[in-house]
């Protein structure tokens, strides 16, 4: 299976500099400027072999650094206490973009990811749970062991609390942490998504293939589905689907891409 759309690289915005200092009034600055943009990355159901859902990544075009992946920036913005600001941003233009998607026939869902920050804060959890109900709104939300370790008890009563107002709850990067069985004891997820370090290196390592086979044979037992990401090779795809994944994320299947991009790349989208 070849993807039929790939961002040539330069189009990719580099992650390569290191850490730069924002002043707290930069993020706002920049959500006001329209600095800020999402793309989207597919992921692929691999029994039905269509696209029924992606993940938002917010990219920041910067007036003097350039354009940024969040690596270089998420962390400053949750020290400096505009991270809600911005999630919230994220949500909103992802709500808005898959309304757009759906006034052009496109149903996905949406999954965008959250900052400790956020599950802590009763006000933006509520609105987060408001904007989750409106018509049409189909959203997913990946958590990761660093959203819920500030508090985890808040964090875990409220993504159950988001949960109930029928948002999607996918657990990020599993395996990367430390304490993951702690999740999935404490989180009622309606999926788990593989790190990328376990999926990159199924054909090279002896363990990564028991380790994720033991792992969605664990999610499914929970009711869970399974999304492995950093899926770039054909041979790993094939691997993962012996194994059992339902769904697949990563560079073969699709990089992420601006919505215009990814209208095109869902209208020539051949799994065959
Ligand atoms: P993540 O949630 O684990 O997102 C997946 C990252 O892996 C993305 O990097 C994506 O471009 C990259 N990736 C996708 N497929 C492949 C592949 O096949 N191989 C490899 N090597 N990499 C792949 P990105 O966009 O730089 O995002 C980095 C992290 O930033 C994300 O990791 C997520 O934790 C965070 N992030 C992104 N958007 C947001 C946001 O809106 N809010 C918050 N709080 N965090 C965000
Ligand atoms: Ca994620
Ligand atoms: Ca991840
Ligand atoms: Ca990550």
């Amino acid at each position: 299976m070849l993807p039929p759309f790939r961002p040539s690289k330069s189009q990719q915005p580099s992650n390569s500099a290191g850490p730069e200092a924002y002043a707290r009034g930069e993020v706002g600055r920049g959500l006001l400027g329209g600095e800020f943009r999402l793309d989207y990355q597919p992921k692929l159901h691999a029994r039905r072999g269509v696209i029924d859902s992606v993940e938002a990544l917010v990219r920041w075009d910067h007036p003097r650094l350039g354009m940024m992946l969040p690596d270089r920036f998420i962390e400053q913005c949750e020290s400096s206490g505009t991270i809600n600001q911005l999630t919230l941003w994220t949500i909103e233009r992802a709500i808005e973009d898959q309304l757009e998607m759906r006034r052009q026939g496109i149903s996905l869902r949406v999954f965008v990811n959250l900052s400790a920050q956020l599950l802590t804060e009763e006000r933006t959890v509520a609105a987060l749970c408001s904007l989750a109900m409106g018509p049409g709104v189909d959203i997913g939300i990946e958590v990761t062991e660093s959203s819920v370790i500030a508090d985890p008890e808040i964090a875990f009563a409220n993504i159950r609390r988001l949960r109930e107002a029928g948002l999607c709850i996918a657990i990020d990067d599993y395996g990367a942490g430390l304490s993951s069985l702690t999740y999935l004891k404490r989180i009622e997820a309606d999926e788990l998504k593989i790190d990328k370090s376990f999926v990159t290196s199924l054909g090279t390592s002896h363990r990564d293939p028991l380790i994720v086979r033991s792992t969605i044979d664990l999610a499914h037992a929970l009711g869970m589905s399974v999304t492995a990401e950093g899926v770039e090779t054909p041979a790993a795809h094939a691997l993962l689907t012996v194994m059992g994944c339902d769904m697949m994320q990563g560079y073969l299947i699709g990089r992420p891409m601006a919505p215009q991009a990814l209208i095109r790349y869902l209208a020539t989208f051949n799994p065959a």
